[in-house]
């Protein structure tokens, strides 16, 4: 599934005010896995001290008891070994049960509240990114990509050079023939290479390519491409086509800081250039919360290190950083949330904008800011 779908199915589950357990866990290696009931029950202990859970009705406990008792069902018994992490969502009173396969690593966590804790998921796509590795040379492609964390190889073809033909004889004229076939097979191969790029691409949306392959086959390579693609290459890495998976990706992994810091770099020159030249642009807390209700973000941009707790009105939504018990809105309670962040990100999916999580230096636009869809 890719991220936005993922998202936007997370977005569509239908919680009618029940509170919700949502459980990250790291299950790397088989102990974890085998501790993992023994993780989520110390974790629930832990929960039931705290006043949010001690302000839960009966029945809301009744329910929330009832995830955790799922939860470790599901962990006895259905997890194959090999996985990352887990992210489960669970809430008995409105039917709701999630489980999503992560490929990266989570820190252990619950959060009990009314709507599923959603960033840690978010921050990990931010981070993993969705990029892609096309592997090139005459007689062979690959593409690999990384999604969710997830390694996998989209596609692979040997392109079948012409043997040379009969080259007795004609001498010069007859090499020049087979050589010109070859060229031409070469070419067919690259146009087939590119045609598939550009499907995957359709579909994926890769945040940026890797070249890979030989270095002469490389460069022939890029000029099939279309700008818009060929502006996606991050990094070209001479690697043989016929490397195993994970060692292809292996070979890579040290370009991926640079990757991610150059496509973080676009992103807040980008918001520079938006913010002081067109005017279309917010900065800060407050005035970024503002904007996203009023649905003029188009694109959130938050640090990953930036957690703010605040309260919230289960009513209304509205949220604050100050002490409010009360809303100032309709009246209702306000309760505490663990990460107004979060709250940040469901108005700005309400409203249909993307988010990012940064995780360079932000300057003046740290910790959040948002790209607007006009001018103010
Ligand atoms: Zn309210």
């Amino acid at each position: 599934m890719n991220p936005a779908k993922l998202i936007q199915s997370l977005q569509a589950l239908k919680m009618e005010g029940n509170p919700v357990t949502t459980v990250y866990l790291d299950i790397s290696s088989s102990q974890k896995l085998r501790n993992a009931d023994i993780v989520v029950n110390n974790m629930f202990k832990q929960k039931k001290d705290k006043t949010f859970y001690k302000n839960l009705s009966e029945e809301e406990k009744v329910s929330v008891e009832k995830d955790i008792e799922n939860i470790n069902k599901y962990l006895n018994n259905l997890l194959p070994e090999g996985l990352f992490s887990v992210m489960i969502v669970s809430s008995s009173q409105a039917d709701v049960w999630k489980v999503i396969h992560l490929g990266f690593l989570v820190e252990n966590m619950m959060v009990i509240q009314y709507q599923p804790y959603i960033r840690p998921l978010l921050q990990g796509i931010s981070y993993e990114r969705n990029y892609a590795i096309i592997l090139v040379d005459q007689g062979k492609a690959k593409i690999l990509a990384n999604r969710l964390g997830k390694k996998e190889e989209l596609w692979s073809v040997v392109n079948l050079l012409p043997e040379d033909a009969n080259d007795r004889g004609f001498g010069g004229m007859e090499e020049r023939k087979n050589e010109r076939r070859r060229e031409e097979a070469v070419a067919r191969h690259y146009k087939n290479i590119v045609a598939q790029v550009e499907g995957f691409e359709k579909d994926y949306h890769f945040d940026w390519i890797i070249l890979g392959g030989l270095r002469e086959c490389i460069a022939d390579f890029k000029n099939y491409l279309k700008p818009e693609l060929k502006k996606k290459i991050s990094a070209e890495i001479p690697i043989d086509p016929n490397l195993p998976m994970d060692k292809v990706f292996l070979l890579v992994d040290k370009e991926i800081p640079q990757c991610r810091a150059s496509y973080e770099k676009e992103l807040l020159d980008k918001f520079a250039d938006e913010y002081y030249k067109n005017f279309k642009g917010v900065v800060g807390l407050q005035e970024t919360e503002e904007s996203l209700k009023q649905g003029q973000i188009d694109m959130l941009l938050i640090h990953d290190k930036f957690h703010t707790k605040g309260r919230i009105c289960k009513q209304c939504q509205y949220t604050t950083i100050h002490g409010e018990k009360m809303c100032p809105n309709c009246g209702n309670p306000m309760i505490l949330t663990v990460d107004l962040t979060d709250e940040l990100i469901y108005l700005a999916l309400d409203t249909g904008a993307k988010i990012e999580f940064i995780s360079s230096e932000m300057g003046d636009f740290a910790p959040l800011c948002g790209f607007l869809r006009y001018s103010k």
